[in-house]
């Protein structure tokens, strides 16, 4: 019987209760209506026998209204799986109050007014107990149904044995399938809750892992190995703090003094890495010796140094130390058996007021480095602002990134996914390249993040979608026999135009697309900073008909209550975690997946390199795989064959 019952109530859960999509997202009221609608259903089901018998016996008026009801049931059934369930729930409360009125009137006989008073009694208890989606209320129901069965004969004593058994199997029927139901129901909530819970938990570990780390990392990262001195980023730190400061007090100047070792490439050829090693670290300890206590001393790379000076009075406060960096540097250096004489260029810039953002300081200095490096022996310059007529600057950048656009100099690259079954391609990722004027391929991650700081992204992004919708329609021309979709990444910037579903809809109408064609991708930071206007995006981009990924899931955030709520299609796990999967039961990508799996979600794992990857994660019944296992990103043409 339990066997029968774990079997029966899934099934039974998937053939009439599967929410809806629309009804899905609103989680709340969903449960409560969902056993609400199977009760409805099974009425509906199980009356109409009664209903038959009404109409061949004694009273067919009885049999009319009783159909009539039925009707309006099955209507509530139907509505109750659109958005306008609470319509629904009215309908049946108003059905439910008629019906028993009309059949005091109608109705002469004492064997159908009793059929129908059960059959009311029943419904009625059903979708309390399902509202309120309390088991231990239906079991109560579900008794006080067995004793009114056991008295019943005797009140309908004379009447034939069918109009008495029809009753009595639905009086037992549909009280136990709503226990079951909501008995059901509740353990998949609960369930599903300490899913959740669980992934939170261990993603928070793995983070708290993470964190640990990345404070021994932190500290690799802020200074050189070498020298052990402070490295570019906390150059930068330290400047941003000074300029702040200067904001405040305006007399306050600070100097960037920018150092290049004369010829080290040579002397590291000659005298070997080792050696070369060796100098930069004594150079690094004397030009410390050479500045005060308050100044950073730090190192670029190869034999690059920058000083900042704090609190210099001016020019005239700066000489004194460059001088003294001359005499510690020129001091003479015992390298295998040979004295070595060193010289530096410097390069000078003066902090003032205008200057607002380290990097543009730090270049200016390097730029008058490169001046003084023109001079032999020790030498210095001061920055002025002729000298920067050479330098590229961001803003070069952008307007290159401009006309590439226009020059349509980007191309797309695609890179299979693999469905996991039957190892056949599923669809391919999207991805952006920028292929200069020079020939060189740029990768994405070093343009899409000025793209999207300029605004850049959003005429791109359309470029993309209608490259990928023009390819989608000439592949499906060629392959009309194999389905498949192509995934488009989404940058959160592109959120902020109001007209993105829109416009995504137009290009696809114009190419004669079909949306479930188009996947789009996007971050979870998108998800989590969760304003109105993007959840409506994502919304109408769904109810339009193409599915919504979730990419580089588990990087981000450690709250994923989100995952409940939104319109998600298929979680993509991020590459990290396939780069150090196990075969261990409780390896968070079996855990996440099944998580997505108990959400209604499928899954994409990202980054597969290599077979054993691929086998576990074909163990953990994962649906899609994408990675250099199966193919690097690759051009159109070559993109093709993995359909054939
Ligand atoms: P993403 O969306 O996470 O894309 C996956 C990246 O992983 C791609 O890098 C892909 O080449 C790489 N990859 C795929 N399989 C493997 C593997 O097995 N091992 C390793 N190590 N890497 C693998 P790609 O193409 O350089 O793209 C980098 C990022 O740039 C993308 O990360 C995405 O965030 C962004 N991007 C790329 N194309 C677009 C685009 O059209 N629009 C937007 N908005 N962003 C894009
Ligand atoms: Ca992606
Ligand atoms: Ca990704």
């Amino acid at each position: 019987m339990d066997k029968l019952r774990r079997m029966l109530t899934p099934l039974l859960f998937d053939l009439f209760l599967r929410p809806s999509r629309r009804v899905k997202r609103e989680p709340e009221r969903n449960q409560a209506f969902l056993t609400a609608q199977f009760s409805l259903f099974l009425t509906v089901f199980i009356n109409t026998g009664v209903i038959y018998m009404s109409f061949f016996s004694t009273n067919p008026r009885v049999g009319l209204v009783l159909a009539t009801a039925e009707g309006g049931f099955f209507l509530s059934y139907l509505l109750s799986r659109t958005r306008y369930f609470r319509f629904a729930s009215l309908a049946v409360v108003i059905i439910l109050s008629v019906i028993p009125l009309f059949n005091i009137l109608l109705s002469s006989d004492r064997g159908q007014l009793a059929i129908l008073t059960l059959l009311i009694w029943n419904t009625l208890t059903i979708i309390i107990a399902g509202f309120l989606l309390s088991p231990g209320l239906s079991r109560l129901f579900f008794f006080i149904n067995i004793l009114m069965i056991a008295t019943f004969p005797l009140y309908v004593a004379g009447m034939t044995l069918s109009v008495i058994v029809l009753p009595l199997l639905f009086n037992i029927i549909i009280p136990l399938t709503a226990t079951m139901l909501a008995d059901h129901i509740r353990k998949q909530e609960k369930k599903q809750m300490e899913d959740i819970l669980e992934v939170n938990r261990r993603l928070e570990k793995e983070l708290n892992n993470k964190t640990v780390m990345e404070r021994q990392l932190l500290y690799n990262a802020t200074h050189d190995s070498l020298t052990k001195l402070p490295n570019l980023m906390i150059l930068k730190n330290r400047i941003e703090h000074v300029m702040n400061y200067q904001r405040r007090h305006r007399e306050n100047i600070y100097a960037l003094l920018f150092l290049d070792l004369d010829r080290f490439k040579n002397i590291n050829d000659t005298l070997g890495h080792r050696n070369g090693d060796f100098l930069l670290f004594e150079v690094g300890a004397r030009l410390k010796e050479s500045v005060r206590e308050q100044d950073t001393v730090t190192r670029l790379g190869g034999d690059e140094f920058v000083i900042l000076l704090e609190d210099v009075k001016g020019h005239s406060e700066v000489f004194p130390i460059l001088q003294r960096l001359r005499d510690k540097i020129s001091e003479p250096l015992e390298l295998d058996d040979k004295t070595l004489h060193l010289s530096a260029s410097v390069g000078v810039v003066m902090g003032r007021e205008e200057y607002g953002d380290p990097e543009i300081i730090i270049r200016n200095a390097d730029v008058a480095m490169n001046r003084a490096k023109k001079i032999s022996g020790f030498s210095f310059e001061f920055f002025d602002n002729n000298m920067l007529d050479s330098v590229k600057s961001k803003l070069e950048l952008e307007s290159n990134l401009r006309l590439a656009l226009e020059r349509e100099e980007f191309l797309i690259l695609y890179q299979p996914i693999i469905a996991t079954g039957t190892e056949k391609t599923a669809g391919f990722e999207a991805l952006i390249r920028w292929q200069d004027s020079k020939g060189n391929l740029v990768s994405p991650a070093d343009f899409i993040p000025i793209a999207e700081e300029t605004g850049l992204i959003i005429p791109m992004g359309y470029w993309i979608v209608e490259q990928v919708c023009a390819q989608v329609k000439s592949w499906q021309a060629l392959h009309p026999d194999h389905s498949f979709s192509v995934s488009i990444n989404l940058s959160n910037k592109q959120f902020q135009d109001s007209r993105l579903v829109e416009s995504i809809g137009e290009i696809m109408e114009k190419h004669r697309v079909a949306p479930e064609s188009l996947k789009f991708e996007l971050t979870e930071s998108l998800i989590v900073e969760n304003s109105r206007e993007t959840n409506e995006q994502l919304s109408r981009l769904r109810e339009m008909g193409c599915q919504i990924l979730i990419d580089d899931f588990g990087t981000g955030y450690s709250s994923l209550s989100y995952l409940h709520a939104l319109p998600i299609d298929i979680l993509k796990i991020d590459r990290s975690f396939i780069n150090r999967i196990s075969d261990k039961k409780e390896d968070i990508v079996y855990t996440i997946i099944n998580l997505a799996h108990s959400l209604s979600m499928k899954v994409v794992a990202e980054g597969v390199e290599t077979r054993e990857q691929f086998e576990l994660i074909r163990m953990m019944n994962c649906e899609m795989v994408q990675g250099y296992f199966f193919s690097k990103p690759v051009d159109p043409e070559r993109a093709e064959k993995f359909l054939r």
